[in-house]
């Protein structure tokens, strides 16, 4: 009897392991660090049969300068990865040659750092973010939102439908019908795509399902530098949900 509960478990696992997906499973969102580096990604890649896109931030405490940005895309390009930029203001772009920019495969914005007038952006992915009056934060979310889908060089938009932490119960009332068409159209105007996000468990399957309706494209992020790397759980249960194919999904094309 012990010997036959014992067998249970690996027939799990290898089940879990076998699981076929319709859709390629690529991790389009991945940081490195000091600690965790290009190479552990690529272990973690092989034994979860998933591919990645990585990126780094176009900032002045990251790739600070043309020569930064040249230094990182020609670093990356030695091994079996997509490049990308993250950048997390608006306006970044002209910090940079054109040239320079038009050499990685693709460029991902989330609208996590809200400019306020007069003070520090707010940083709403941080659990102590404070919002004073919801339905005044959700307008400058939306416009900041907009104003990236409409105007900055994106080909992915992270972390859609996020909220900070003290008005996330609140997820299915605030993210209206005319918010979600909002977002949907602008990003289907300009063809960008939409990550699913595995670290926020966002969006929810009526918001795919709605961009899927209007031919919008998605991507799997984890947003992560550590050992959850491609992961992807919750993107895979959600896509798998929504009957994404692959034709739903974005994939970049390698430059170089
Ligand atoms: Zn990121």
């Amino acid at each position: 009897m012990a010997a036959g509960f014992m067998a249970a478990s690996p027939v799990l696992n290898q089940l879990n392991l076998e699981e076929t997906y319709d859709f390629p499973l690529l991790d389009l969102h991945v940081h490195t660090t000091n600690e965790f580096t290009i190479k552990n990604i690529l272990e973690l890649g092989e034994k979860r049969n998933v591919k990645f896109g990585i990126v780094e931030h176009p900032i002045f405490w990251a790739l600070r300068n043309d020569d930064d940005l040249k230094k990182y895309i020609e670093n990356l390009r030695k091994y079996p990865v997509y490049v990308g930029l993250q950048p997390t203001y608006i306006g970044w772009h002209k910090n940079y040659s054109p040239e320079l920019i038009a050499k990685v495969d693709y460029i991902l914005m989330d609208p996590q750092t809200i400019p306020v007038e007069n003070g520090e952006p707010m940083q709403i992915w941080k659990f102590d973010t404070y919002v004073e009056n919801t339905e005044e934060f959700m307008e400058r979310y939306m416009d900041y939102s907009l104003k990236i889908l409409k105007y900055e060089p994106i080909n992915i938009f992270a972390w859609p439908l996020f909220l900070p932490v003290c008005i996330a119960r609140d997820y299915y009332s605030l993210w209206t019908q005319k918010r979600m068409v909002q977002l949907i159209d602008a990003a289907k105007a300009r063809n960008i795509a939409f990550e699913i996000n595995d670290m926020s468990h966002t969006p929810h399957d009526k918001f795919i399902m709605m961009a899927k309706e209007a031919g919008i494209k998605f991507t799997f992020g984890s947003d992560s530098r550590n050992s959850n790397v491609g992961r992807l759980d919750y993107s895979k249960a959600i896509a798998k949900k929504c009957g994404l194919k692959p034709d739903d999904f974005y994939v970049p094309v390698r430059k170089a």
